[in-house]
């Protein structure tokens, strides 16, 4: 997907309430989402929580949107090619299909409940077109930055489909990363964690985490409290790292549907500006220049001929680097 945002406007984040949270428990931060139409005519609609004002990394996911559930008819994608460099995409869907073309090569479907993690380090072009079968679109779209000694990384495409477990009163399905006992195969450049977490109605779930790991829940649906603080859906709860467990609860009648994402905190600072993350200023106007020259850096995506998103006009102002804000 596309950063169809010129500008992005800051938002505070929003304030926690403690809840039942006990003493000695970490303070949930919740991230509330902000809406961002993708472009064009009949833009879909997305709510994202990464990165905001508050809060650019948690681990190495820098970005974050959740869509839908959306009338295909009416607002389906349509992403023409456009660029990305120092970050992998992942795309990873709950209804919907849609239809993936890169410059490495790769002309795939997104499916629900599979992982499809794109690597554009030095630079990858594709675009992405809701199926005409698909009737409702819903998913998220996340990226994650590339540490300095692999930024520059060659394409790579990694598909998985992980088999879905049960734990007491949870079915999960780790994409990325351990979590419960289940392992995904796809290969990272920092730890990762990366999971579908679907709690059953009325229940009290404790996951073993990583404590060297900060977390992030995304809520989709439900009424979910994550150690003891109530998340609304689109909203992402933080837990910095020393946890070493999350304690989620569905207060709700119906299934709960969450994003757990996780890794050690990204401790270098990263310039975002459109599609491409650089260290610099001069690293996104190199990209940019190179992307609308038509640069072999970024190739040519077979199958939508003479088709791309040109890139939006540089901000005035030098842009700078940016990490999280310094632990209270
Ligand atoms: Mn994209």
């Amino acid at each position: 997907m596309s950063n169809a945002e010129v500008a992005p406007a800051a938002l505070a984040c929003g304030s926690a309430a403690d809840g039942d949270r006990s003493a000695g428990e970490p303070r949930v931060e919740v991230l509330s989402a902000r809406d961002v139409p993708l472009g064009g005519p009949r833009a879909l609609l997305v709510r994202r929580t990464l990165p905001q004002r508050a809060r650019t990394l948690i681990g190495a996911w820098c970005f974050a949107d959740h869509y839908g559930p959306a009338d295909a008819g009416a607002t389906g994608m349509d992403v023409p090619p456009h660029p990305h460099t120092g970050l992998q995409t992942v795309s990873w869907l709950f209804s919907g299909e849609i239809e993936h073309r890169d410059t490495l090569g790769t002309h795939a479907l997104v499916r629900p409940g599979e992982l499809n993690l794109m690597t554009g380090g030095h630079g990858i072009a594709h675009s992405e077109v809701s199926t005409p079968d698909t009737e409702i679109l819903h998913g998220v779209q996340l990226w994650v930055a590339l540490p300095e000694e692999h930024r520059n990384a060659p394409r790579d495409f990694q598909h998985h489909a992980p088999a879905p477990v049960r734990i007491d009163g949870a079915e999960l399905k780790v994409f990325l990363g351990s979590l419960a006992g289940s392992t995904s195969p796809v290969r990272t450049f920092t730890p990762l964690l990366g999971a579908e977490i679907t709690l059953e109605p009325r229940v009290t779930v404790t996951l073993s985490v990583d404590p060297a790991f900060e977390h992030g829940l995304l809520v989709d649906s439900g009424d979910v409290h994550l150690i003891g603080t109530a998340l609304r859906p689109a909203e992402l709860g933080y837990v910095p790292s020393g946890a070493d467990t999350l304690t989620l609860v569905n207060d709700s009648d119906a299934p709960a549907r969450t994003i757990l994402l996780g890794g050690p905190p990204f401790e270098e600072e990263i310039v975002m500006w459109w599609n491409f993350i650089g260290r610099s200023h001069e690293d996104v106007v190199r990209a940019r220049e190179e992307w609308q020259a038509g640069s072999d850096r970024f190739g040519e995506v077979e199958g939508r001929p003479g088709l791309r998103l040109p890139a939006p006009a540089l901000p005035n102002a030098v842009i700078a680097p940016r990490g999280n804000p310094r632990r209270r």
